[in-house]
């Protein structure tokens, strides 16, 4: 059984039915309101992440400490931001849980200058942990289908000062984007029903596709690494995200 399995399974799901599986102790005083007490909290949600082994290395150690992601959290929920379960971004949809974005950025195994391909933006937080755990040469092309959310990750981005390193995109993510590629990773935030062939072909030789993959209710997160023609698949475990919509995802 691999690591993974181990792990909450509901990481990226409607907040209502996941808010209340994975509360750490930042949570036992209530939230934190603001400013250093935000700071705080983050500093130990992050010990929190390392302790319990979703991070692993001190690149996407300091790359979650970096990012300040009551930035990419609507106000109303803004005093939660670094409670360890998704919340509610609007028009349906969620900013992942911290717990599984640093397993995805571990899982993508990141390093300076990559060239990164995110589907399923959200509000940018994801996207800005990546560029900040690949350094300033890189650059991650973040696709979100929703306008009003895109526009307002563009915001974030530029308040959280990650705007020359993420650039946003509205469309169709489902089939990758041919635009930019090839791609050292293509990182999938939402639930595809299998992998879409588009995005293999989008990688680069040795680079890797981590997308969730099965049903609306629960998904095993995989990780797909090009070597050559041939297309290596491991089971990282399961986990429940929102669905990936779109010509190769669910209609
Ligand atoms: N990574 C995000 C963050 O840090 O806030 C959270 C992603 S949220 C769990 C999944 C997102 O995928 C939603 O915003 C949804 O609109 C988007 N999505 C679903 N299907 C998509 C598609 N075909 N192309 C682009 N985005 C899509």
């Amino acid at each position: 059984m691999n690591r993974f399995v181990a792990f909450k399974p509901f990481v990226c799901g409607p907040p209502q039915r996941n808010a209340f599986l994975a509360l750490g102790p930042w949570m036992a005083e209530g939230y934190p309101a603001e400013g250093r007490a935000l700071k705080e909290a983050r500093r130990e949600l992050v010990e929190h992440l390392r302790r319990s082994g979703y991070i692993e290395t001190d690149l996407v150690e300091a790359a979650m400490l970096a990012v300040p992601r009551e930035v990419f959290v609507p106000p109303h929920n803004r005093p939660a931001s670094y409670a360890d379960h998704p919340l509610d971004i609007g028009h349906g949809q969620t900013i992942s849980a911290p717990h599984m974005v640093a397993i995805m950025v571990e899982a993508m195994e990141p390093r300076e200058g990559l060239r990164v391909l995110e589907v399923g933006g959200g509000s940018g937080y994801h996207a800005s942990v990546i560029a900040e755990a690949i350094g300033p040469r890189g650059h991650v092309w973040s696709i979100e289908r929703i306008e009003p959310l895109a526009a307002a990750a563009r915001r974030n981005l530029e308040l959280a000062g990650y705007a020359d390193r993420v650039t946003v995109l509205v469309g169709d993510g489902s089939c990758g984007w041919p635009e930019h590629a090839p791609y050292d990773r293509i990182s999938v935030a939402c639930a595809a029903p299998a992998v879409p062939d588009p995005m293999r072909a989008e990688l680069a030789d040795g680079g890797t596709l981590l997308i969730p993959v099965g049903g609306p209710y629960v998904q095993e997160l995989l990780r797909v690494t090009r070597r050559g023609d041939r297309f290596d698949v491991e089971d990282l475990g399961g986990c429940v995200f929102v669905p990936l919509r779109g010509r190769c995802g669910h209609s």
